[in-house]
Formats: C-alpha cells, sequence, structure tokens
C-alpha cells in the first residue's frame, strides 16, 4: 500500500496559479476559487514563499502551511483537496520567477491564470491605495513600475499559453461574474466537476460564531462589509479584501472619468505598444470573447515579450 505523508497536504488534481500584478484583482480570483469545492486558496505570503520544489506532484505543500495559510473563511485541509491554488507567484520571494515559468511547463499538474486588468484602472488603484493606507510609500505611483510588471506577466503568458494548461482571465469581466469564473476555470482544468459553493463568503463570525450583518466601512467607499455587532469587528480578508464587495459599484465601463488618460498615454505607450493601449482605450477588454483577443494580442509580439527579462521584480510593498 502506498504511504501517505500526512504532513504534507498532496491535491488530488494539482495547482492553479495566479498570476497578475498587485492591485489587479488577484485576491478577487483567489477567493473565488477558494469558493469552488475541494479547492484552497492560500494567502499571498504562503504563495510567496513557496519553493517550485515543494510542489512537486508527490510531495504536495506542508500540511500547517495549507491549514495557516488558507485564505478566510479557512477550509479543512483534511476533506479531501482537488486543488491548491498559490496567489501572485510572479512576486515569488525564494526563487528567480524564471524557475517558476520553469516549472509550471514541465508540471502537467499546474494550470495557471493570467489575470489582467485594464492599466490604468491598476495604476489609478495603486495610486489610490498608497494616498488612503501609506502615503509615505514612493513605490507603486509609477507607471514605469506597473509597466515592467506587465511587460513580465506577458513574457511569462508568451511562454506559457502554448503548453494549453494556462489562460487569460480579465478582472473585469470575471469580478460580477461568478458563473463565467467556473465556466473559465473549468475549460483551463478540463474538469468539468468544479462547481462554486461561495465557501469565499463567510457565514457566521470567526471570532464569536455570532450571526452577521453588513455596513459601511469607509467614507469614500460605498460598499459594505461584513460586521459582527457582538465584537464590533469588521470582517476582511486577506489584503483588506471585502467580502461582499459589488462589483457593480466600479463602473467599470466609465473608467476614463476617473482616470487622466491623456496624461497617461504617452507614459505607456512605449511599455505597453499601440495594440495593447488601444485594446483597453476601445474597452475592448469588456467584450465577449476579450480573453481570446488578449492572448493573441500578445502572442502577436511575442518576440518583443520574449526579450523581457524576467530579472527585475521588485515586489511593491
Ligand atoms: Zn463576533
Amino acid at each position: 500500500m502506498e504511504s501517505i505523508d500526512t504532513n504534507r497536504v498532496r491535491p488530488a488534481r494539482g495547482y492553479i496559479l495566479i498570476y497578475g500584478l498587485s492591485r489587479g484583482g488577484t485576491n478577487l480570483c483567489a477567493e473565488r476559487l477558494h469558493g469552488m469545492r475541494g479547492v484552497i486558496a492560500l494567502n499571498e505570503t504562503v504563495s510567496r514563499l513557496t519553493l517550485p520544489g515543494e510542489t512537486e506532484p508527490h510531495r504536495g505543500l506542508a500540511r500547517e502551511a495549507v491549514a495557516e495559510g488558507s485564505l478566510p473563511p479557512a477550509k479543512n485541509p483534511d476533506g479531501g483537496v482537488d486543488y491548491l491554488c498559490l496567489n501572485k507567484i510572479n512576486y515569488s520571494l525564494r526563487c528567480h520567477p524564471q524557475n517558476w515559468v520553469d516549472r509550471i511547463a514541465a508540471g502537467d499538474n499546474t494550470r495557471v491564470i493570467f489575470l489582467v486588468r485594464n492599466p490604468f484602472e491598476i495604476h489609478r488603484s495603486r495610486c489610490d491605495w498608497v494616498k488612503r493606507f501609506k502615503p509615505q510609500r514612493l513605490r507603486w505611483t509609477e507607471v514605469e513600475q506597473l509597466s515592467r510588471d506587465w511587460l513580465e506577466m506577458c513574457r511569462a503568458a508568451v511562454d506559457l499559453l502554448p503548453t494549453g494548461r494556462a489562460c487569460v482571465m480579465i478582472h473585469e469581466r470575471t469580478a460580477e461574474d461568478r458563473g463565467l469564473v467556473v465556466r473559465q476555470v473549468r475549460e483551463l482544468c478540463n474538469d468539468e466537476t468544479l462547481v462554486d459553493e461561495q465557501a469565499d463568503i463567510p457565514r457566521v463570525c470567526p471570532n464569536c460564531g455570532g450571526p452577521l450583518d453588513q455596513r459601511k466601512r469607509y467614507e469614500w467607499d460605498p460598499n459594505d462589509w461584513l460586521y459582527c455587532a457582538k465584537c464590533r469587528t469588521f470582517l476582511a480578508g486577506f489584503g483588506d479584501y471585502n467580502f461582499v464587495r459589488q462589483a457593480s459599484h466600479e463602473k467599470f465601463d466609465r473608467w476614463k472619468e476617473r482616470s487622466n488618460v491623456d496624461d497617461l498615454i504617452p507614459s505607456f505607450r512605449p511599455w505597453l505598444g499601440d495594440a495593447a493601449l488601444e485594446f483597453f482605450l476601445s474597452n475592448n477588454h469588456l467584450c465577449e470573447g476579450a480573453e481570446k483577443r488578449f492572448e493573441q494580442l500578445i502572442r502577436s509580439e511575442y518576440e518583443r515579450h520574449r526579450q523581457t527579462p524576467l530579472d527585475d521584480i521588485l515586489y511593491p510593498y
């Protein structure tokens, strides 16, 4: 009989890895995956500290790392895990990003989501975040840094999309549409058994077990947040994630009204190129079939992306 290492969690089907930029919607994507039956998504810290060697098909991840690093609400790693999900592996701390690309290319139990968000919106979101929460921070407010992150993601994408085990997902299209997330992940994993059981939304307070209600948290934020009246605490997920954020508040089709687009275009253009800029400026990212069109777009610039070295990652804390 095969011996089972009880110190390790070995997913029955494999790993779903999220490649995406900070403020690119990765926490939402990870929570949606966590909402599916048999999927445990790990938080960004554990994800970034995981080495490719530790994800070898027969080894799994350390049980404590899965138990402690699972996104809230916690899921039982002993309850049968089909997939483990790692988030933002492009900002890995313990290996060169190329190691991940090589690892994924070689491992037939790995799947990769390239999570794309309108770069103008990523920039606005980073600037807003810095202003609100960390005004002393210098990083994150520069188009250049975002653009380097972007090009490295495209570089990994042109390497990995041809494996058939990677796909593009677009934040603006999936944030409001849980059904689309399930369909895309089923197709990516070639697994029709994946179902959304909304396990990403807490039902009770994790502290006292009492009921939750919803209320406003920030003056600038139109969203309600989960709140425990007994503990007088708002519930937030990893990275101050709002479990009940309403994507309809984002008004994705009106992004130009909140961005100084004309000033930013000359800064983005030399990095992203004309085709990618036009894709977002024309709102193609919001349309049906946008994922395949974006894949074609970056693959059409294969040589340019292949020349981007995967060596400039500076984790933008
Ligand atoms: Zn409570």
